[in-house]
C-alpha cells in the first residue's frame, strides 16, 4: 500500500492469494472482460469456470482454451465467487437466473456498478458484493497479463458479509493482473458516476461532438472536407498520444509555439461558462438517475432511439471523408496496432 495518493493504491505484495484458494470463479458472460478475467484467473491457478446460454456462439471460443462451460445458473452453483461480466443491459435479467444459487457468503463480483448503483439488481443480505473493473478494454487486460504486465483497476466493496470482501476483492484483482499495475479503492457509486459522466462529456461524447463541430465550421466555411478531416480528425491521436505519455506539459512542450498560444488563448472560449454549466447539468442527471432511468426504458421498448442516432452518427460526411482518406494511408494499420475497443 501506499499513501503518496489521496486514495488507497494496492500493489501484489498487499495482496493474500490464499483467499481464493480451493474457490471456484463463475464468469458469466465471454466478452471483452469475461474472455480476459477467465483466462487470466486460468493461468493464475484458479479452478474458473464460464457461464454461458446454450445458443452462446461463445461458447466453442471458451472450450477451446479449456475453460469448463455451463449455463449461468449452473456454474454459479457450484462457484463461490460470481463474476458478472455480461452486457450491463442484460444483466438484471441474468441475475434472475444466478439468484437462487447466491449461497451465504458467496461473492456477486462486477466490473461495473450501474445495476447495483441505480438498484437494478438487489443482492440478497448474505453474500458479499464487490467491483474488481479494470480501467482498460478486456483485450488489453489479456494482452497484458500475457506479457508479464498489468492494468491499472479499481476496488470496491458494496456489501460486506464475510467481513473478507476486500482482501477476496483484492486476490481477484491480482488473480486478472490488476495487482501488478496498482488497484485503487472506490465506491460503486464513486465509479458508476465518474465513468458515465466521463464517457459521456469527454471521451466519447465530448471529443466526438468537438471534432463533428469543428469540422463542420470548417467546411461550411468553404475549407475542403479532406483539409478539415485532417486537423480535426486525424491529428487528434498524435496530440493525446503526447497528453497520454507525458501530460498536458509534454503535449505543449511538442506542438509550436504558435499552436501553444493560440490554444492556450482560444481553448476557454470554445470551453466556456456555457459548456462547464451543461457539464453540471449532465453531471446531475448521472447523479439523480435520470440517465440511468432513461437507458433501461430505452432498452425496454427495443432501442429506437439508439438505432436512429447510431445511424445518423455512421452517416456523417466526415465519416465518408474518413474514409476515403484512410485508404490512402492503410500502412498506418501495419506499423501501428490498432487501439482495442473505447471506454465502457
Ligand atoms: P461484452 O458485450 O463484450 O460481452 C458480453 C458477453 O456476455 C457476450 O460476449 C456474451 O458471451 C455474453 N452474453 C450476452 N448476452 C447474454 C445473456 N443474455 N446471457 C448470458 N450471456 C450473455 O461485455 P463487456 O464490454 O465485457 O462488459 C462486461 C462488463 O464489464 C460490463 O459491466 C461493463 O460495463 C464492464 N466493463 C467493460 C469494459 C470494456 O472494456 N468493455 C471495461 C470495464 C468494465
Ligand atoms: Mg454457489
Ligand atoms: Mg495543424
Ligand atoms: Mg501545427
Ligand atoms: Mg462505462
Amino acid at each position: 500500500m501506499t499513501d503518496e495518493f489521496t486514495t488507497q493504491v494496492y500493489y501484489e505484495d498487499d495482496v493474500d492469494e490464499s483467499y481464493l484458494e480451493d474457490t471456484t470463479v463463475a464468469v458469466l458472460g465471454y466478452g471483452s472482460q469475461g474472455h480476459a478475467h477467465a483466462l487470466n484467473m486460468q493461468e493464475s491457478g484458479i479452478d474458473v469456470r464460464v457461464g454461458l446460454r446454450e445458443d452462446s456462439s461463445s461458447r466453442a471460443a471458451a472450450e477451446e482454451e479449456g475453460l469448463e462451460v455451463g449455463t449461468p445458473a449452473e456454474v454459479a452453483q457450484v462457484a463461490e465467487v460470481i463474476s458478472v461480466l455480461v452486457p450491463d443491459t442484460v444483466q438484471s435479467a441474468v441475475y434472475e437466473e444466478i439468484e437462487p444459487h447466491l449461497e451465504d457468503g458467496d461473492t456477486l463480483q462486477f466490473a461495473h456498478g450501474l445495476n447495483i448503483h441505480y438498484n437494478q439488481i438487489q443482492p440478497p443480505e448474505h453474500v458479499d458484493v464487490t467491483m474488481v473493473a479494470p480501467k482498460s478494454p478486456g483485450h488489453l487486460v489479456r494482452r497484458n497479463y500475457e506479457n508479464d504486465q498489468g492494468t491499472p483497476g479499481l476496488l470496491a466493496v458494496y456489501q460486506d458479509t464475510t467481513g473478507e470482501a476486500t482482501e477476496r476483492g483484492l486476490a481477484y484483482a491480482k488473480a486478472i493482473g490488476c495487482a501488478r499495475a496498482g488497484v485503487l479503492e472506490t465506491t460503486f457509486q464513486e465509479e458508476v458516476e465518474t465513468d458515465l459522466f466521463g464517457e459521456q462529456v469527454v471521451l466519447c461524447g465530448g471529443v466526438t461532438s468537438l471534432v463533428k463541430a469543428g469540422y463542420e465550421t470548417l467546411v461550411d466555411a468553404g475549407y475542403s472536407p479532406e483539409a478539415a478531416y485532417f486537423e480535426c480528425m486525424n491529428e487528434l491521436k498524435l496530440i493525446v498520444d503526447l497528453m497520454y505519455e507525458g501530460g498536458l506539459s509534454e503535449m505543449w512542450d511538442s506542438v509550436s509555439d504558435t499552436a501553444e498560444y493560440g490554444g492556450l488563448t482560444r481553448g476557454d472560449r470554445v470551453i466556456d461558462d456555457n459548456a462547464r454549466e451543461n457539464m453540471e447539468e449532465i453531471l446531475e442527471e448521472v447523479q439523480s438517475g435520470e440517465f440511468a432511468g432513461e437507458w433501461i426504458a430505452e432498452n425496454q421498448v427495443g432501442r429506437p432511439k439508439y438505432t436512429q442516432i447510431r445511424q445518423a452518427e455512421k452517416d456523417h460526411e466526415i465519416e465518408e471523408v474518413g474514409e476515403r482518406l484512410r485508404g490512402l494511408f492503410a500502412w498506418a494499420d501495419e506499423q501501428e496496432e490498432k487501439p482495442a475497443e473505447a471506454p465502457a
